[in-house]
């Protein structure tokens, strides 16, 4: 594929890599995309409120129904009766959209009421809401830590993380995911006069499904005069006696001096949120420039949010649904001899460690009816490389035993499992 001098993007490519073109079409193939060839041609149309089933259109016009083993809704409330019905009234009430940025016309008593409800939720004083999960990373690192400050991450954590972190203009030292004697080992070797230190993880690995050892964190935190921040993003409604997270799991709760989230996961929408002392949040909303300078989410989905958030605190059923169905399917994937690797979450790794045998299971799969996610380099190792399935409590056993007989034929096809 070329692009002949027609572009002038060709500057732009990071890395002097030519053609960008060429960048994209060498990535496909790297990845043996081709099945899917573009994200427009793949959309995803809901078959009914709550339902698992979604049917897809490939590029070229072939749709499939599936069973969605792919989103991250874990509890289902992207299509919750009593979330639509807010968003729609708020819709009638306000408008679909903001237009301003939250300090200037961009509040509404709904976005304060989410706020505090997010607050609630945390037990925590205060706090603040981004456009998403992404920027509130970014502007939080970003407002926090600057020049002669020490940024902490494992190396398994999110991508906004890792750019907050860079745009700070901090110190960066990583340590080996989850491995608590590398982190010690970075923290003993930061010179005693570098007194601003923030340790930063995510609770739940969006790649393992597995948890952040966040006591272990806590105690090297104290130990050696850091601070420390969690992003909740797969954790909030899911992880914990009553969904509160990774802090609440290990009995951490009110320890952790920031926590940020996503509402693109369980809460089923965008935005995403910080949490902590109300000193840390008014200094937010003017430092942090993700939120200063950005649009505020629009009512409609402030409004299906509080909803959302009031469903997570009450309804233990729905999160008690999606723990049976983790442990279901988890449980008879590692039956028929998948590695799940260290999955404590909805996420839950099929580890395949062969590219080219990855992108055709993940094909087959979707002919055969399951939807999955693929993880490929760069994002693993490419020995890694694995399907990822996202769990939603919306899965009968029916569907998740049909999954599984899909999942192991084409495991057993490609040598897999035995
Ligand atoms: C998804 C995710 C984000 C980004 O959230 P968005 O709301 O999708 O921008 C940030 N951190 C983690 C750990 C995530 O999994």
């Amino acid at each position: 594929m070329t692009a002949g001098n027609d572009t002038h993007f060709e500057e732009f490519a990071p890395g002097n890599g030519g053609d960008i073109l060429d960048k994209v079409a060498r990535l496909e193939q790297s990845l043996r995309l081709r099945p899917v060839k573009s994200v427009e041609g793949l959309c995803v149309k809901l078959l009914g409120a709550a339902s698992p089933r979604v049917e897809v259109q490939e590029h070229g016009g072939e749709r499939h129904d599936v069973l969605m083993l792919g989103s991250n809704s874990y509890l289902s409330l992207t299509t919750h009766p009593k979330v639509v019905e807010a968003c729609k009234a708020a819709c009638d009430r306000y408008g679909y959209g903001m237009g301003a940025v939250s300090l200037y016309a961009g509040t509404t008593d709904l976005h304060r009421q989410l706020e505090q409800l997010i607050a609630e939720f945390y037990q925590a004083e205060d706090c603040i809401v981004f456009p998403c999960g992404y920027s509130a990373n970014i502007g939080v690192i970003s407002a926090l830590c600057g020049r002669g400050d020490v940024v902490i991450n494992d190396i398994c954590n999110h991508a906004s993380i890792f750019d907050g972190s860079r745009l700070s203009g901090a110190d960066q030292k990583v340590y080996i995911h989850g491995h608590m004697r590398h982190l010690e080992k970075q923290l003993k070797a930061i010179p005693e006069t570098q007194r601003g230190r923030l340790i930063i993880t995510d609770g739940v690995f969006s790649m393992d499904g597995d948890l952040a050892p966040l006591d272990v964190i806590i105690e090297l935190a104290r130990a050696y005069g850091a601070r420390v921040m969690i992003d909740e993003a797969h954790a909030a409604g899911v992880v914990g006696p009553t969904g509160r997270g990774t802090a609440e799991y290990f009995g951490c709760a009110g320890q952790v001096d920031i926590t940020v989230g996503t509402l693109s996961k369980a809460p089923g929408a965008i935005g995403g949120y910080c949490v902590g002392k109300a000193s840390l949040i008014s200094y937010l909303r003017y430092y942090a420039r993700t939120y200063f300078f950005s649009t505020s989410i629009p009512a409609p989905i402030i409004a299906g949010l509080i909803e959302v958030f009031k469903l997570m605190i009450a309804d233990q059923a729905g999160r008690d649904r999606l723990w049976h169905n983790i442990r279901y399917l988890r449980d008879g994937l590692q039956h028929v001899g998948f590695d799940t690797g260290n999955s404590q979450s909805a996420i839950i790794p099929v580890m395949i460690g062969d590219e080219r045998k990855l992108a055709d299971i993940h094909n087959e799969l979707r002919h055969r009816g399951v939807f999955t996610n693929i993880v490929t380099y760069p994002a693993v190792r490419r020995k890694a490389c694995r399907l990822r399935l996202s769990v939603m409590n919306s899965l009968t056993e029916a569907d998740m035993d049909e999954a599984l007989r899909v999942l192991s034929e084409v495991g057993r096809e490609h040598g897999i499992i035995p």
